[in-house]
């Protein structure tokens, strides 16, 4: 039998639970979850790089000095000056006015990498997520499988993502430092394409990035016109280093052959390595 006593003994002891206590486990239990990331995430970022190198899940990571900038890639890829723009191309390149003197500096700082983006070992790539910032398929699958659950845990305190956004974490078990998510239209539309362009470029500064790599976003899943697209990209990607010295690399990740073709004609425009001007009446093909 409990006595009296004993259960007074254990009122005064263990008070009843206030919906505010309750309130506060909650938080403190959910605070210690969060922490695992956060504390994760800063260690990494602070890791030297011998030690980050070991929680690369492939050894087979491409730092940036392997990466040709495109003046390099034109002339070790033979064939490429044949490739010709279209009329169409000509059109759409004229929507944006060049500073020609920088045409040679600014050939130097950028690239087309063909291949899977996880494997860049640079400041920041970026993700082409989805608006719930979920784990999905595509470039988005392959970056969350590299980089491990904790870049799911980070996201979810993130509370999604609209489109024509961009936010950023850490890049945990990944080679590159941070990843920047994201999310392109689904319908099209230039404007909101651009705006994912801009806003990924947009955190340069806050987070000192001197190298960036983008995928083809919304090319995919999402279904842009691939010409259009790499349009946008490399015409937001000009503007922004023509204003931005502290950018070193702007690299063009292209996965698909359609993809490299297209960048591989289209940089000659935004980016020649020649001195002649293509609105100057250049060849173009039908
Ligand atoms: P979206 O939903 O924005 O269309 P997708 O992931 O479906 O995004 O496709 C965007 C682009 O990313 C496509 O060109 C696709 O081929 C490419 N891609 C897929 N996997 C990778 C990868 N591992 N690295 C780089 N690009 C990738």
């Amino acid at each position: 039998m409990i006595s009296a006593v004993k259960v007074q003994w254990f009122k005064n002891n263990f008070p009843p639970l206030t919906i505010v206590d309750l309130v506060r486990s909650y938080s403190l239990v959910k605070m210690t979850t969060q922490a695992k990331w956060k504390i994760e995430k800063n260690r990494i970022i602070n890791l030297p790089l011998e030690e980050k190198r070991k929680l690369y899940k492939s050894k087979d990571y491409v730092i940036l000095d392997k990466v040709d900038p495109w003046n390099k890639y034109i002339i070790t890829n033979k064939g490429l000056e044949d490739k010709k723009h279209t009329l169409d191309d000509l059109n759409e390149f004229k929507k944006i006015e060049l500073d020609a003197k920088q045409n040679k500096s600014l050939a130097e700082r950028v690239s087309i990498f063909r291949g899977d983006i996880t494997k860049l070992e640079i400041d920041a790539i970026v993700n082409a997520a989805n608006s719930m910032l979920k784990a999905g398929g595509g470039v988005d699958g392959a970056i969350h499988r590299a980089a491990g659950p904790l870049l799911q845990e980070e996201c979810n305190s993130l509370r999604g993502c609209t489109i024509g956004e961009a936010k950023v974490t850490g890049g945990y078990d990944l080679p590159a430092k941070y990843i920047i998510h994201t999310v392109g239209p689904q319908d099209g539309s230039a404007s909101k394409l651009q705006s994912c362009y801009d806003k990924c470029l947009g955190y340069q500064q806050e987070y000192q990035l001197r190298s960036i790599a983008f995928p083809c976003i919304s090319t995919g899943i999402y279904g842009f016109p691939n010409r259009l697209a790499a349009h946008i990209a490399l015409r937001t990607a000009r503007k922004f280093l023509e204003k931005n010295p502290d950018m070193e690399r702007i690299i063009f990740c292209t996965f698909l052959a359609v993809d490299v073709d297209i960048y591989e004609t289209l940089l000659q425009m935004y980016f020649p390595v020649h001195d002649w001007n293509y609105n100057d009446g250049a060849t173009v093909s039908e």
